[in-house]
């Protein structure tokens, strides 16, 4: 299960940073993911919530921020925000998108003590 890696490899890091910037417990865990990543958010939470058992980041918070993937489009020749991978341009209506962005997998920042 994609997101359960996902998980272990947020908890991985992390650890890493506790060893290098001396906390040991993690209230609050930020994490950005992108529409297009392909992740399911409630299975990133049920998993998060099993991974960090017995971790510092056990009773930790998850907030997931999604932010929308951009694509620009050939039709119109924008740069447009978009909510899906496969939507329709909003300004035209076009189908000819490239991504820009929403693939990011990324930690935006902790709250520890
Ligand atoms: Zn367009």
């Amino acid at each position: 299960m994609h997101e359960m890696a996902l998980c272990e490899s947020v908890i991985a890091a992390v650890e890493d940073s506790a060893r290098v910037n001396h906390f040991t417990r993690v209230r609050k865990v930020r994490l950005e993911i992108g529409r297009f990543a392909g992740v399911e958010v409630s299975a990133l939470r049920f998993g998060f919530d099993v991974v960090a058992r017995g971790t510092l980041c056990e009773g930790a918070e998850l907030v997931v921020l999604e932010p929308k993937g951009r694509a620009w489009c050939f039709d119109c020749s924008e740069t447009v925000e978009l909510d899906e991978r496969l939507d329709p341009c909003p300004l035209c209506g076009g189908l000819r998108l490239q991504p820009v962005s929403g693939n990011e997998m990324n930690i935006k920042d902790l709250e520890v003590e």
